[in-house]
């Protein structure tokens, strides 16, 4: 795609640039151009939430935008009714009937592809929708799903929104304890999951960890499964129990029917998300129909540029927020197609992603920067074997993407053309909060840049005084917004305590007394760009010398051979604390004490001597969750030595234990 003989030059060029303009070709198009909205908004606030509300189509309109009565059980759109499969489905029936709605792109590759038309999807979803009521499921019971990227894990989400049943999606990675912990905490009292699935091209049995996660939940379920693997002769001997059915006996005798969309209150539950559970306790985080639906359908627009015509892709996970936000609500609202990946992005080949972009014509990619930097480990060499110039956007999310990263995503996936947006926002906000507009906002790397219009984002210090540019302070949201997440399920309580205690006065009724807090580290500079430093808790206390994690991470990962790097504080007799970096290098790059040198000088030089390693590990993976974060807090116990904590979100657990014994060979 770019030109290798344009190499060094662009290479010269990119590493002076610091701020990159909105490609003129993209700019021209955007769905936002007017910047303006910036203070149209602030002025017009909360009454500019209308703009996103507007997206929707409402059965009965709501007579208040904002419900500040009662701070911090904030009300959006309230006195509005809508369904929100209506919303993704039948409103586009007559338009857009014939057009895609999901392309799957299933395993084994090239056999299990799908296109589900909005007519086909409309169809599969009443047929699950009249199934679940078969099965019992009522208004407000909450329905656990357990699948994979398979396309019936959209269409039971879709199904449980038709007849008003929140939904808990559980990452299909996440262990059978996990599942267990989430349907006790939901009181739930169905599950849908899947005889098993395939992984780089082999089946894998998932029914037996359900069940064996069936068997810790406290009270009686009923269990929904859908063969995956069982047409295809890919067999584990399963036998269902009297409480659980085929999903295809479930729907014999629904084909065909219709459910009419169950009337829901703008403020009734749409479903509940489980953290990834990076650190502590899962939370239940309770998304509403109404705010949350207009905030993913309002973000979807502005940010991700969607527009109807286009084939948008996104390769979360939709066991993760950013599945249900940016692969099915969000994208589905706005009638466009959107993309849904089974496979790994290294099988067959390492090139799978862009051979689907070039196959599909993709529109947008939006990504995570620990897949970018996999990318980049691997070489440009995959991305340049493929035409991928049917991109106009790239995004990325999950953790701040280092310039480097970000420099090579720009160049050899948008081979410049592609405005990148790196957008903060968390699993209980709902969708986007910080990042640049595509077509208006000039993008820094590293920076996630501006909060979006109408959000009331400051960085202060821990008395909660705002604080000026360049230093390091945390981050909070100051007014609300209609995405935010509304308790955390049954425990008003602990909501309040996570997310708002540190900074509000929480005996006042006066909204302006109370301040989220996201409980991430940031920085702001002279143009309001802010730059996320992590979480609160994975800063590292070096002589009295508070740093934050990602700050040397992103330093680390700036030196010429580094894939990826992981910082952790190390008890120090001295310092208190020591930096512990855990590395990955680059392909082609051996782990010498040379790059070992480098890196401490690399970090010494970016930031200072205070925050130079005082061990350098390399390893060859570093412990992730399945929505690819790193679990610092494994690699702590490990640096001090301690037990290992809880293991059972981790996408590739086996690693811990290689990295345990190469740290205590050292
Ligand atoms: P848990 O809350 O269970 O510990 P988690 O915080 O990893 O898990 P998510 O809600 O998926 O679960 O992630 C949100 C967090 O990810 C943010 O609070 C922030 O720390 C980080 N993050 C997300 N996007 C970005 C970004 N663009 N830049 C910097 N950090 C980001
Ligand atoms: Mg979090």
């Amino acid at each position: 795609m770019s030109d290798p003989d344009e190499g060094p030059e662009l290479e010269a060029r990119l590493a002076e640039q610091d701020v990159f303009e909105p490609p003129a070709s993209f700019a021209d198009q955007a769905n936002v151009t007017d910047p303006a909205i910036y203070e149209e908004f602030e002025e017009n606030w909360p009454d500019c939430w209308e703009a996103a509300a507007d997206l929707l189509e409402w059965e009965e309109p709501y007579d208040r935008v904002l419900d500040d009565d009662s701070p911090p059980f904030y009300e959006w759109f309230t006195g509005g009714k809508l369904n929100a499969s209506a919303n993704c489905l039948d409103r586009h029936l007559e338009e857009r009937g014939d057009e895609a709605a999901i392309e799957w792109v299933g395993e084994p590759v090239d056999e299990a592809n799908r296109t589900y038309t909005y007519e086909e999807l409309h169809r599969e979803v009443n047929e699950a929708a009249a199934a679940l009521r078969e099965l019992g499921v009522g208004e407000d019971d909450v329905v656990t799903l357990y699948m994979p990227m398979i396309p019936e894990l959209p269409i039971v989400m879709l199904a449980c929104a038709r007849i008003g049943a929140p939904h808990s999606v559980v990452f299909a990675g996440f262990s059978a304890d996990a599942l267990a912990t989430r349907m006790n905490a939901a009181d739930s009292e169905y599950l849908v999951t899947c005889d098993g699935y395939y992984r780089r091209g082999d089946p894998l049995d998932h029914l037996s960890k359900a069940t064996e996660g069936l068997t810790d939940v406290d009270h009686g379920t009923e269990t929904v499964v859908v063969e995956r693997l069982a047409p295809n002769g890919d067999d584990f001997d399963h036998e269902l129990a009297a409480d659980q059915t085929t999903y295809d006996d479930l729907l014999a005798g629904h084909e065909g029917a219709t459910v009419d969309p169950v009337t829901r209150d703008a403020e009734d539950m749409l479903f509940l998300m489980y953290t990834s559970g990076t650190t502590g306790k899962p939370k239940g985080v309770k998304h509403t129909t109404g705010g949350y639906l207009a905030w993913a359908s309002w973000t979807s627009q502005a940010v991700l540029d969607v527009k109807p015509e286009d084939t948008y892709f996104c390769s979360a996970d939709i066991g993760w927020i950013t599945g249900h936000s940016y692969i099915v609500y969000g994208p589905l609202a706005l009638g466009t197609t959107t993309m849904m990946y089974e496979g790994t992005p290294d099988h067959p080949d390492r090139d799978r992603l862009w051979e689907i972009i070039e196959e599909y014509e993709a529109t947008q990619l939006y990504t995570a920067p620990t897949a970018i930097r996999a990318f980049m480990k691997w070489g440009e060499e995959y991305p340049a074997d493929h035409d991928l110039s049917s991109l106009r956007l790239l995004g990325t999310v999950g953790e701040p993407i280092n310039p480097r990263a970000w420099k090579w995503y720009y160049k050899h996936i948008g081979g410049e053309e592609c405005p990148i947006v790196d957008t903060w926002w968390q699993t209980e906000t709902g969708g986007m909060m910080i990042t640049t507009l595509p077509g208006i906002g000039d993008m820094k790397p590293g920076s996630a840049g501006p909060p979006l219009p109408g959000l009331d984002v400051r960085i202060v210090d821990t008395a909660g005084e705002e604080i000026g540019a360049g230093e390091a302070g945390y981050l909070t949201v100051q007014k609300p917004w209609p995405g935010m997440l509304r308790t955390l399920y049954n425990n008003d309580e602990r909501y309040i305590e996570e997310y708002w205690a540190e900074y509000s006065d929480v005996d006042s009724d006066d909204p302006d007394d109370w301040v989220y807090f996201p409980e991430d580290g940031a920085k702001i500079d002279d143009d309001g760009y802010i730059t996320v430093l992590g979480r609160v808790d994975d800063v590292i206390n070096v002589s009295g010398h508070r740093l934050g994690t990602m700050e040397i991470e992103s330093a680390i990962v700036g030196v010429e051979g580094v894939a990826e790097a992981a910082v952790v504080g190390g008890e120090h007799e001295i310092k208190g604390e020591a930096v512990y970096a855990y590395v990955i290098t680059e392909e082609g790059y051996e782990e010498t004490d040379d790059l070992r040198q480098r890196i401490i000088d690399g970090v010494n030089e970016a930031i200072g001597p205070i925050a130079k390693p005082e061990q350098v590990i390399f390893t060859p993976e570093l412990p992730k969750t399945r929505s690819g974060k790193i679990m610092r807090r494994l690699l702590e116990n490990i640096a001090n030595e301690e037990e290992l904590g809880n293991t059972s979100t981790l996408r590739n657990p086996e690693v811990v234990e290689d990295i345990q014994r190469t740290v205590q060979g050292d």
